[in-house]
């Protein structure tokens, strides 16, 4: 029997042959981990394709996010936003801070900037808004209000590796590394680009460099000194192989990607009641992912559809339902009906299968059970 289950999402991999070339110096250097040669020219890649100077590899994006939150020194409230994946808040509150949950706008499901000026206290000490889906959020009225306030801006970039933004001002393409105080980003398997797991921070102060990178390998700065009460983040020799070998292949799987999203495009832009987003103008996207709003005017339920797709092999996710501060372990502290937009849209939103290989005729199939439940 052919196996005609789709899952939302295909890890990108490079051919078997390009990785064991990669790695086959390992055998020979048994350096397997602790900032080898593959750390050291998977970070310089990073650099090169981010158009950072400064950046910190770790063994994932959440260590990144977590040890870049440790660093800044934050105290107090932190503003983020529900309309994410666990780690963002879980970040927040690991690290002793309280998060505060601003709502989302309803174009682009980014942190809505009036939404954080409302929310900001004597207590606040950083925004971490994230580029949700790959959609960059407002960077230039987040960046107003934390110069006005003094607070610092770390971005969740988990989802914007590879989306670039053209600057008018200077002529040249961005990457979403190139705003606020810091991003992390994550090459988890499931993301646009994959190290297997893995996970990188870039920063604008040059002096976080020791902090980041002394703190993901126990605090050690030297053979004798230990500095700080540092954890264990490092990413190893294997999965930053993983990482160069599919950097190389990145802008062909965006490129593919972008086929795929346009198909969906076409195939449901004109239904009455399904919402799809707009990448807006001067943005290169990197297609992470393909959401759809089911509106009441469609005539079925997010739930209905995703059955529907569920029943016929089809695995949609409910990404991002239920809101965070809906999941068990906030929801005694946190009301989502303070969040009204971002409630709506978790009740409605829907991701259908994206990823490079998926085939033309798997879009249309999809896309036809999806017009069938109206
Ligand atoms: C994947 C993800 C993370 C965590 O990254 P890991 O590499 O899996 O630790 C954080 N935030 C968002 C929005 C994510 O999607």
């Amino acid at each position: 029997m052919i196996d005609t289950r789709i899952l939302v999402t295909r890890s990108s991999m490079p051919s078997f042959d390009e990785y064991t070339a990669e790695i086959a110096s390992l055998w020979e250097s048994h350096w397997l981990t602790n900032m080898g040669a593959k750390h050291k020219k998977f970070e310089m890649e990073l650099q090169k394709r981010l158009g950072v100077s400064n950046i910190a590899l770790f063994v994932n994006g959440h260590a990144a996010l977590e040890c870049i939150l440790e660093a800044l020194q934050l105290k107090g409230e932190v503003i983020t936003t529900p309309f994410s994946f666990a780690s963002t808040t879980h970040a927040i509150k690991r690290k002793g801070l309280t998060p505060v949950f601003a709502d989302i706008k309803p174009d682009d499901f980014t942190i809505d900037p009036a939404s954080i000026e409302r929310l900001i206290t004597p207590r606040t000490s950083a925004i971490v808004p994230v580029h949700v889906y790959g959609n960059l959020c407002d960077v230039e009225a987040i960046r107003d209000i934390a110069e006005r306030y003094e607070l610092k801006v770390i971005y969740d970039a988990a989802h914007a590796f590879g989306v670039e933004r053209y600057n008018s001002s200077s002529g040249e393409w961005e990457s979403a590394a190139a705003f606020g105080d810091a991003s992390m980003f994550s090459f988890h398997a499931t993301k646009v680009f994959n190290s297997i797991e893995g996970g990188a921070v870039c920063f604008r102060d040059s002096g976080l460099y020791d902090i980041l990178n002394g703190w993901k390998n126990f605090g050690i700065t030297g053979p004798e000194s230990v500095e700080y009460v540092g954890g264990n983040a490092k990413m190893n020799e294997f999965c930053a192989a993983m990482g160069i070998c599919n950097l190389r292949h990145l802008d062909a799987e965006i490129a593919k990607r972008k086929v795929v999203a346009e198909q969906y495009y076409a195939n449901l832009s004109n239904v009455p009641g399904i919402k799809l987003l707009e990448h807006g103008e001067g943005v290169r996207h990197n297609y992470a992912y393909m959401p759809i709003v089911l509106e009441e005017s469609f005539g079925a339920t997010r739930d209905e559809v995703f059955d529907a797709l569920a029943n016929e092999g089809v695995g949609a996710r409910k990404y991002f339902y239920p809101l965070i501060s809906d999941f068990d372990c906030y929801r005694a502290i946190y009301s989502s009906d303070r969040t009204p937009v971002a409630k709506d849209v978790a009740a409605c939103v829907l991701t259908l299968p994206m990823y490079a290989d998926l085939m033309s005729e798997e879009v249309d199939r999809i896309c036809e059970i999806v017009k069938r439940c109206k």
